[in-house]
């Protein structure tokens, strides 16, 4: 394992048309909601978006903000507000934040709004549609807002026409497909953070490379949790602070291998067993709310 060995490379074709149908989807709507992941919002946004959803709403979801850490989240909140969007902070899974989306959406649309009643146009129900990269929880979310008191709205004609909306109430319609953005990066550190959060395939990476780099990581930024999850003494802590970049990500899978009885036969270290214990360890937020990035 060494420090910058493998360039990840991630081109995916075919979501050049995708990005054609988004863009069409995009013209009937009022309003965009981009989902990120909270513990990640600027890898794991396509900023390819700002530029297609020029002169629309914007909604920006904050979503899985139950694994981010909430101080962090502040911090990214504070950013995208400055930037002109509506933020909403939410925990699809558990529903936490996702009623407040109607909310945002008419103050994103608030321009919009205004302009329609002074034309006697009123309660006009928005248009929206949520966009994403891939595992962010756009399905989750829509089942969040929309799901138990949705109503399909059908096929409209002309326009929407062979397209199915979803509503909630009078005030907001979805389209009912997400947008799929397709992840964007060129500098690797990015695409790290992506494979952390698993939306990029692990295959991509080196699995005993991607833990390792990740704990080292946390170790560095969240030394507690750390502590806390796997025990790392201060004998570990002095040893691995000295030693080499590999070598201490190797000591440190090595030590919580031999807790977790990630074993071969003979006793060697199951680099692959015990990697992808880290890996779940951390999408699944056991070692606690953590943040890969700050604005
Ligand atoms: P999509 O690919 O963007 O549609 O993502 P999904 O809706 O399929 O969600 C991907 C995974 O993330 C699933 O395992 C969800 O249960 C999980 N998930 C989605 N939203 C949240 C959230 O806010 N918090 C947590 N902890 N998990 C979430």
């Amino acid at each position: 394992m060494s420090e910058g060995s493998k360039v990840i490379n991630w081109y995916p074709g075919h979501m050049n048309k995708a990005r054609i149908m988004m863009e069409q989807n995009m013209r009937l709507v009022d309003l965009c909601i981009e989902l990120v992941d909270a513990r990640a919002p600027g890898s794991s946004r396509n900023p390819d978006i700002d530029r297609m959803a020029k002169g629309k709403g914007r909604v920006i979801v904050l979503n899985k903000a139950d694994l981010a850490d909430p101080k962090v989240t502040d911090e990214w909140k504070r950013y995208f507000t400055d930037r002109g969007m509506v933020v909403v902070l939410a925990d699809s899974k558990s529903k936490k934040g996702t009623g407040s989306v109607i909310a945002a959406a008419k103050k994103a649309c608030a321009e919009k709004i205004a302009r329609n009643a002074a034309r006697g146009i009123k309660n006009q129900s928005l248009k929206a549609m949520v966009v994403g990269i891939p595992n962010v929880g756009k399905s989750t979310f829509i089942n969040a807002v929309f799901g138990k008191n949705a109503a399909k709205t059908g096929n409209k004609p002309g326009v929407t026409k062979g397209k199915q909306w979803i509503s909630v109430g009078k005030d907001l319609e979805l389209l009912d497909t997400p947008g799929i953005l397709w992840p964007k990066f060129e500098d690797r550190a990015v695409g790290e953070r992506l494979a952390y959060l698993g939306s990029i395939n692990d295959e991509i990476l080196v699995t005993e490379e991607l833990a390792g780099t990740l704990l080292l990581q946390l170790y560095k930024d969240y030394p507690a949790l750390v502590f806390d999850r796997y025990g790392i003494t201060e004998e570990l802590d002095r040893d691995v602070s000295e030693a080499s970049f590999s070598t201490r990500q190797s000591r440190m899978l090595d030590h919580i291998a031999n807790k977790r009885g990630c074993l071969k036969k003979g006793g060697e270290t199951d680099y692959f067993k015990v990697s992808g214990i880290v890996l779940d360890d951390f999408r699944s937020g056991r070692i606690g709310r953590i943040s890969l990035e700050r604005p």
